[in-house]
C-alpha cells in the first residue's frame, strides 16, 4: 500500500493535454525517481507472479507499454514482444485496425515473435476507453496465443474501458 502511494504521488495531472477538456495523467515523473520506478515494477512483477500461471511472453504496447513491458519481461525471465503502430516493424507482420476518437490506427506484431498456444501478458501504461487494449487483444488472438491477463499501471475508471475487454484486466491504480 505504501509503495502504491509512492507511485501515485509522482503521477501528475496535466489539464488540457493533448486538447482542451482532457486531463492527461503523466507517468514519466515516476521514471525520474529510480526507487519509485523500482517500487512500481516490483508491484507489477509480484502481481503477475501471484497469478501462479506459466507465462511465455510479455507483450508491450507502443510506446509507454514498451518501458513497463521490457522491465517486467526481464524480471519474469520471459520474452518481450512489441506491438507497434503500422509500418515500423520489419519482416512478416500481422495487423489489426482499430478506431480512435478521430479516425483509425493500425497495430502490428511480428509473425515469428509468438507461437500458437503461448501464454502472454499484455501491458500498457494506461487504460482509458479500452480501444487500444481491445485491439491488442484481437491481434494476439490472431496469433492463437492465450492472454493470461492485460495489465496497466493506471485505469481511468469513468471511461469504462474495462467493459470493452473480454480478457482479464489488472490495474495497479485507478483514477476517476
Ligand atoms: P484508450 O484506447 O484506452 O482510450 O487509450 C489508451 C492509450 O492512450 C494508451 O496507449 C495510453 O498510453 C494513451 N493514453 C490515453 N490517455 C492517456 C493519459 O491520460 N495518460 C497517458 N499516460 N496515456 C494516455
Amino acid at each position: 500500500a505504501e509503495r502504491i502511494e509512492r507511485v501515485r504521488s509522482l503521477i501528475t495531472s496535466i489539464e488540457g493535454f493533448p486538447k482542451p477538456g482532457i486531463t492527461f495523467r503523466d507517468i514519466f515523473p515516476v521514471m525520474r525517481d529510480p526507487a519509485v520506478f523500482a517500487d512500481c515494477m516490483a508491484l507489477l512483477t509480484e502481481h503477475v507472479r501471484d497469478l501462479k500461471q506459466p507465462i511465455d511472453a510479455v507483450v508491450g504496447l507502443d510506446a509507454r507499454g514498451f518501458i513497463f513491458g521490457i522491465v517486467l519481461a526481464q524480471q519474469l525471465g520471459v520474452s518481450f514482444v512489441p506491438i507497434r503502430k503500422a509500418g515500423k516493424l520489419p519482416g512478416e507482420t500481422i495487423q489489426v485496425s482499430y478506431t480512435l476518437e478521430y479516425g483509425s490506427a493500425t497495430f502490428e506484431v511480428q509473425k515469428d515473435a509468438l507461437q500458437a498456444a503461448q501464454k502472454v501478458i499484455i501491458i500498457d501504461d494506461l487504460l482509458a476507453t479500452g480501444g487500444t487494449m481491445a485491439a491488442a487483444c484481437k491481434l494476439i488472438k490472431q496469433l492463437e496465443c492465450d492472454i493470461v491477463e492485460c495489465v496497466v499501471v493506471i485505469e481511468l475508471t469513468d471511461l469504462k474501458g474495462r467493459d470493452k475487454l473480454t480478457d482479464k484486466i489488472f490495474s495497479l491504480t485507478t483514477y476517476s
